[in-house]
């Protein structure tokens, strides 16, 4: 039992919602009779709801995000049908702005817009010592906008991680908070200022973190407190220790190079937002980057130190075609980085680049993660194709279970124009983007490239020999038996580096 319940609904088990532990940090003498339940998107809405009411809460808190808008609005409808009494609290980006209208919003009772990690407590407090006073209507307003924190108030929400989240789960951290830039289809391009947040790492490591994901929008904005951290890091450095950060692509100064490259192989990650190499495109969007410098980086990154990189480019941005498109994927691929997300445009609430669905035509779907479905540029059928090619990317060139065998689809071609091939061919094969199993993927792949392609045979099936063997896998696939040496299997199999995360160490090996 408890007076408030603190909930969301995670995209995946292994993701530790960071943002209810701050809520949950800062309840001051409430926490006490506060408590927090996850759950993840996987779980039935009236299962959850069964829960929740179960703790017979009078608060009941729920982050809402963009991957869990729809199922938390059938759980809040249960809710409030079995105990309208219970008053519903909203907080998160997905309720942050364009609320009305919003069915979720409409079953709340309150919604906090903003960073809510001191208001939600101070409305719960009020709620509570004014409890019975109907409607709640009457004590706050329905939408509370929550001013900017003041961090020396702030309670961290280390603690708040359990052994078992340690253990088993993604342990999130920041040192920032906010963005000064102003990528229009991005949310964060709202959050100016940027403001250092503290962060007590030795007691993240005493207390056995080992994989840290920083949540800061640009880690290296700040120089001097990235390479104060990476170095902190460093000096501590234990095998099994990985460090996750989003970096803008054109900002490497020396004194950071020199830091990053003292770093073991496969102990770093790096988010780097490209989104567009099209000039014209980042200018409409307000996104300016240095283009000559992101390439440089990119080099030194990739031939100076272990790091593994995962860059984002996004489909369907206004001014972009899909040749614009394919030339800077072409481009990216080029520089080598070991994972390239093809991100598809989203409408996020609040965004400024709905200043271009007039001129450019942009159509988005109505519903959540409001993926664009067409644009002046690229009609609906192009559209679907390009997500068809996001999703197979992911499958083949990103999963790390086809290292080798990836280069091999566009061979000096155009790796656009030739994975977008082997996309369509695939397409057409399944009938589906989704639940292909990896022998049967890889069966596939042999077909197309010996097939399509009429790439050797024996060839084929060694470099896709290797790359299984690069899982840690012995069992020889029997479609690609005669084509093997049958002395080569006798090779020990190449194991990933068991401490880090598989797909990440697949591509390591
Ligand atoms: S895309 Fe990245 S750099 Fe641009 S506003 Fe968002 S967080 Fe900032």
């Amino acid at each position: 039992m408890a007076d408030i319940v603190l909930t969301t609904l995670n995209a995946k088990y292994i993701h530790a919602a960071f943002g209810l532990r701050y809520l949950m940090a800062n309840l001051g003498s409430l926490r006490a009779n506060a408590c927090l339940v996850e759950f993840d998107i996987n779980q039935r809405p009236l299962d959850i709801a069964e829960v929740l009411l179960a703790r017979n809460p009078k608060i009941i808190g729920f982050g809402v995000y963009i991957w869990n808008v729809a199922p938390t609005t059938e759980v809040i409808a249960a809710i409030k049908r079995i105990r309208p009494d219970i008053k519903i609290i909203l907080g998160g980006p997905e309720v942050s702005y364009e609320t009305d209208g919003q069915p979720i919003v409409e079953l709340a009772d309150h919604v906090i817009t903003g960073e809510a990690d001191l208001k939600f407590g101070e409305v719960c407090q009020v709620l509570l010592e004014r409890w019975g006073e109907t409607p709640s209507s009457r004590v706050l307003p329905k939408t509370i906008a929550a001013e900017l924190p003041d961090f020396s108030r702030i309670v961290l929400p280390y603690d708040l991680y359990t052994e078992d989240d340690i253990a088993h789960r993604i342990i999130y951290v920041e040192a920032s908070r906010g963005c000064p830039f102003t990528c229009e289809f991005c949310l964060s391009s709202l959050d100016i200022p940027v403001r250092q947040v503290p962060l007590p790492a030795q007691r993240l490591l005493d207390a056995g973190v080992k994989q840290f994901k920083f949540v800061d929008r640009t880690f290296n904005l700040n120089v001097a407190t990235s390479k104060a951290i990476l170095e902190f890091f460093l000096a501590r450095y234990q095998p099994g220790h990985f460090f996750h950060f989003e970096m803008i692509p054109d900002r490497l100064p020396a004194e950071l190079r020199e830091c990053i490259a003292k770093f073991p192989p496969g102990s770093l990650q790096f988010e780097v937002g490209i989104q567009t190499f099209n000039e014209n495109v980042g200018a409409a969007i307000k996104r300016r980057q240095n283009y000559q410098r992101l390439e440089d980086n990119f080099h030194f990154l990739r031939r100076q130190t272990g790091v593994h990189i995962h860059a984002d480019l996004i489909v369907g941005l206004p001014g972009e075609t899909i040749e614009s498109f394919g030339a800077g994927f072409d481009r990216l691929i080029a520089l080598g980085p070991q994972e390239i997300q093809v991100g598809i445009l989203k409408r996020l609430r609040g965004t400024p680049i709905i200043r271009h669905d007039a001129d450019m035509e942009m159509i988005y779907n109505a519903h959540p993660p409001y993926e664009i479905l067409r644009n002046k540029l690229i009609d609906f059928a192009t559209m679907q194709r390009l997500r068809r090619f996001a999703r197979y990317w992911d499958l083949t060139g990103n999963s790390g279970n086809f290292v080798e065998s990836t280069p091999l689809i566009w061979r000096g071609a155009s790796p656009f124009h030739a994975f977008l091939c082997w996309s369509d061919w695939l397409h057409a094969r399944v009938k589906r983007t989704d639940s292909i199993a990896l022998m049967r993927l890889m069966e596939l792949l042999f077909e197309f490239l010996t097939g399509e392609l009429h790439l050797d045979a024996r060839l084929v099936a060694e470099t896709l020999w290797r790359d299984y063997k690069r899982g840690g896998r012995h069992d020889k696939p029997g479609f690609m038996k005669d084509f093997l040496t049958t002395e080569e299997p006798l090779l020990p199999s190449s194991k990933p580096k068991a401490v880090l995360p598989k797909r990440q160490a697949r591509h390591l090996v």
